[in-house]
């Protein structure tokens, strides 16, 4: 697997869908991703099959079915026209030889009608209201560009429909990923940094499911990870439901559920995940937001804690370094607050600082111009004298010397002028030979020209 710095991780098999293995088949895993992938067309053919299909339900045309594929995308549209009100509902009738589609409710609604369609389904992935307030004015001086100073309705149809498939494309993709990778979780099973030992399977999966609250050194004795020699000791089942007050933990619980459902807090957060440390219940936290990361895969508060926790798993760096990439452009999509931004890149710095800091330098980064901060991050993370912070400083002298450029251009251009105009005339009757003459006060050797008119 891999870090796609612009999409969802890819499995090995994904160039071309052979085994990165080297089987002549794909697993279920590579057949799934394949599946899912496959799944997302691309936002350009998406906004114009929806717009197509408007088209063509103005003109009174009902959309055909001609096989399962076609089918999907029609539905696909369909679900997009009635997120922007332009349809109430629609239907599909088995009855006939062929399904047909019923469409109920087509309008050509007012720009702001679309919009707080639009603005509804950002809100339920968790874009700011800042950041929602601003998409008007870019549908608008988009539509306006098309139409050359005039918006016209199918114009506004086509930036509200980019806008809500770009959003689309950001979360919809990460949330199947996430539940494939859950899936593989489930089987690879798990083990935590500080403890010697990896997880039971039963804690392991009753805390991925939510299930049993149970911590994590937890033993069934019934599993391949408590006796690795299968010689299973069968305790009293009835028995073990006894073994302690759960209270504490489902405290914990709650607390994490409190926390998910509340604006991003970073601090709050940090004393979560330290909470749950030190109860050795840390498999409960990295398994509810897991779960959560299927349902809201934009999570500003769940990819946080699935960095931390991630981090303090055996063998999760890399995932932990996926969730906090997410976290870090997710978080610039949706915050107004740099410093809930900051927060992925900050925790991510400290074990990851190459990655971490080449993020600074993203196309959606806040900070790629902002050569202070980036030199002062260069010098923490990897020393005064590293490349990185020796390349910044060049480039402020770089910057500097392109400031004095231009007036310096300007003295040049004055100082030719001058020359110009203090450049003596050839003598009348002078053949140019003979003894060269005096030169005048302000004149440079180079800038005499007797020779040329
Ligand atoms: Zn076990």
């Amino acid at each position: 697997m891999r870090d796609d710095p612009k999409a969802i991780p890819r499995p090995r098999c994904h160039a071309g869908w052979a085994c990165g293995f080297g089987r002549s088949y794909l697993c279920d895993f590579g057949k799934q991703s394949k599946l899912l992938f496959s799944s997302f067309q691309g936002e350009e053919k998406e906004v114009k099959a929806a717009l197509d299909l408007f088209v063509a339900l103005q003109s009174g045309k009902s959309p055909r079915v001609k096989n399962d594929e076609e089918l999907k995308k029609t539905e696909l549209a369909l679900f997009r026209l009635r997120v922007l009100r332009t349809i109430k509902s629609y239907s599909l009738d088995y009855r006939g030889p062929q399904p047909q589609w019923f469409v109920e409710g087509f309008d050509e609604p007012a720009f702001e009608v679309m919009f707080q369609g639009l603005s509804d389904f950002l809100r339920k992935t968790d874009l700011s209201e800042d950041k929602i307030a601003e998409c008007p004015t870019y549908i608008w001086n988009q539509a306006e560009k098309k139409g050359r100073g005039k918006a016209s309705f199918l114009a506004l149809l086509e930036g509200c429909l980019g806008l809500l498939i770009r959003r689309i494309y950001q979360v919809i993709p990460r949330t199947r990923f996430q539940m494939l990778l859950n899936e593989y979780q489930y089987a690879r099973g798990g083990a935590l940094k500080e403890a010697s030992q990896a997880v039971c399977r039963r804690a392991l999966l009753l805390n991925l499911l939510g299930m049993e609250t149970v911590p994590d050194d937890y033993r069934c004795e019934r599993c391949d990870v408590c006796r690795p020699d299968l010689d299973f000791q069968i305790k009293d089942l009835a028995g073990e439901k006894a073994d302690g007050p759960r209270r504490p933990y489902d405290q914990l619980v709650l607390r994490l559920q409190e926390a998910l459902g509340r604006p991003f807090s970073s601090t709050e957060l940090d004393d979560l995940v330290e909470a749950f440390v030190s109860a050795r219940f840390l498999t409960r936290l990295w398994g509810t937001v897991l779960a959560f990361l299927e349902q809201a895969s934009f999570s500003l508060s769940a990819l946080y804690l699935a960095g931390q926790a991630s981090l303090r798993m055996e063998g999760g760096d890399e995932e932990a370094l996926r969730y906090l990439s997410d976290g870090f452009r997710e978080a610039l999509i949706q915050l107004t607050d740099r410093e809930g931004v900051l927060a992925f890149y900050r925790l991510a710095s400290d074990a990851f600082p190459d990655e971490a800091y080449s993020w600074l330098y993203r196309e959606e980064s806040l900070w790629r111009d902002d050569r202070s901060f980036c030199h002062k991050e260069a010098c923490r993370l990897f020393g005064d004298e590293s490349a990185q912070a020796r390349t910044i400083r060049l480039l402020l002298r770089l910057e500097r010397l392109e400031r004095v450029k231009k007036p310096l251009q300007v003295f040049v251009e004055k100082r030719r002028f001058l020359d110009r105009a203090w450049r003596p005339r050839p003598e009348r009757g002078s053949t140019g030979g003979g003894k060269p003459k005096k030169r005048g006060r302000g004149e440079r050797e180079n800038a005499t020209s007797f020779g040329r008119s």
